[in-house]
């Protein structure tokens, strides 16, 4: 497939988990991924090869997502070497989970550094070169959680809903100059910690879910795939639900 042939995609986060899923999707629909990790060198380097091997094309870029000058920094050298930037998949985000009687300032303060102002950052730095372009699609991961709350997930939830505001804030800005802005909303995904779960837990959670199985990476990428593509063109200032019908 060559729907993305000549685009240029940033996926943050892009080295493990759904994003590396989104990056080896958006790679075989022929866009040139860039693969933006924190730390974890080894992972990222597996995926670039993975997407190589598969004949596509992958370069990787090393930052911090939080911190906004070098997210600046980093994005302005990504556009210079490709001459510009189509894609952005805001996706790297962590958890810091407690309740909130036991949470700490550090709890509350990374999450929402990673997860909003990182989507704030990245989004903000690739404006310019859109607007310029006058071309351009934003997808921003949020939650199920961002939508119904979670014991336990204060600080990730609120991330989240404020994710999902910025998108609709942004769609609204950025909809004159041909810019889409939407978001992705994932349920529960197989990943390492679902599948450590106690068995009981997992069928538990798995009755929850009206299509009765967790979703996959690749669920998710499927639906980031489709709001990058010319089927999407009208669609923006949503938020896309990937979550096997256990929030609508
Ligand atoms: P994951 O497997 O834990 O992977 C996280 C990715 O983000 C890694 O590539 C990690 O890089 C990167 N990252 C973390 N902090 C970063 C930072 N400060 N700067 C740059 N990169 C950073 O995550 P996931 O489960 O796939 O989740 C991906 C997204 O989907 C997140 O936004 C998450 O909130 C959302 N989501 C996930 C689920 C789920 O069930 N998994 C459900 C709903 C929504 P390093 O390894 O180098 O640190």
């Amino acid at each position: 497939m060559n729907k993305l042939k000549d685009k240029v995609a940033l996926v943050t986060g892009g080295s493990r988990g759904i994003g590396k899923s989104i990056a080896k999707r958006l790679a075989s629909e022929g866009a040139i991924v860039v693969i933006n990790y924190k730390q974890n060198d080894s992972a990222a380097n597996e995926t670039k090869k993975e997407i190589e091997d598969a004949g596509g094309q992958a370069t990787i870029s090393k930052f911090d997502v939080s911190d906004f000058d070098t997210v600046h920094q980093e994005i302005d050298k990504i556009i210079e070497k490709f001459g510009g930037l189509h894609i952005l998949i805001n996706n790297a985000g962590i958890t810091q989970d407690t309740l909130l009687m036991r949470m700490k300032e550090d709890d509350w303060d990374s999450v929402i550094s990673i997860n909003l102002k990182g989507t704030f950052n990245c989004t903000r730095a690739v404006t310019r070169n859109m607007f310029k372009q006058r071309e351009g699609r934003i997808i921003n991961l949020t939650s199920v959680v961002g939508e119904m709350g979670n014991a336990g997930q204060t600080n990730y939830a609120a991330s989240k809903a404020g994710v999902i505001g910025f998108t609709k804030a942004c769609a609204r800005e950025m909809a004159p100059r041909g810019i889409t802005v939407n978001a992705v909303s994932p349920g529960f995904i197989k990943t390492d910690i679902t599948d450590q779960l106690p068995e009981d837990l997992r069928q538990d959670y798995i009755s929850k879910i009206p299509l009765n199985r967790f979703g996959t990476t690749e669920d998710v990428a499927g639906a980031v795939a489709f709001l990058t593509s010319d089927d999407a063109s009208y669609i923006t200032g949503e938020v896309f639900r990937v979550n096997g019908g256990i929030y609508t």
